[in-house]
């Protein structure tokens, strides 16, 4: 594929697979104003992050003008309602998401077997009646 002519989404932390779901989630189009990225004033798309976390903490793929736009948005200086739901669904809230979903699973199989069966009194087996 052509955007890993030189897997710049290295730096992010993003491995190949990563870039390939970020790319398929976006549609391989602008997440704020859709464009496709070829289309675009520079023909790519660009690795947008929350600049306040660090380069981890990518949110998703934009041209360089929504890019740009994003950065006074993120100083807040500027206003734009797409700006919504992009952030509320960026990439590493939805990476944290599902990662702490898995360790509340994790725990939850973890606790299960001291939770039940010492305190299970003698003879009260599930009555269904
Ligand atoms: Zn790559
Ligand atoms: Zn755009």
């Amino acid at each position: 594929m052509t955007h890993h002519a030189t897997c710049q989404h290295g730096r992010y932390r993003l491995t190949c697979e990563d870039y390939d779901e970020l790319w398929t989630h976006a549609g391989g189009c602008c997440e704020l104003c859709g464009t496709p990225a070829a289309k675009t004033p520079d023909g790519k798309l660009f690795i947008d992050h929350a600049q306040q976390y660090g380069f981890f903490a990518v949110r998703g793929l934009l041209c360089s003008k929504c890019n740009s736009l994003m950065g006074y948005i993120d100083r807040g200086e500027k206003d734009d309602r797409r700006a919504i739901g992009y952030l509320a669904n960026a990439w590493f809230v939805r990476v944290l998401h599902a990662r702490h979903a898995e360790n509340v699973a994790v725990r939850r199989r973890l606790r299960r077997p001291d939770a039940e069966l010492p305190e299970r009194p003698a003879g009260s087996e599930e009555k269904t009646t």
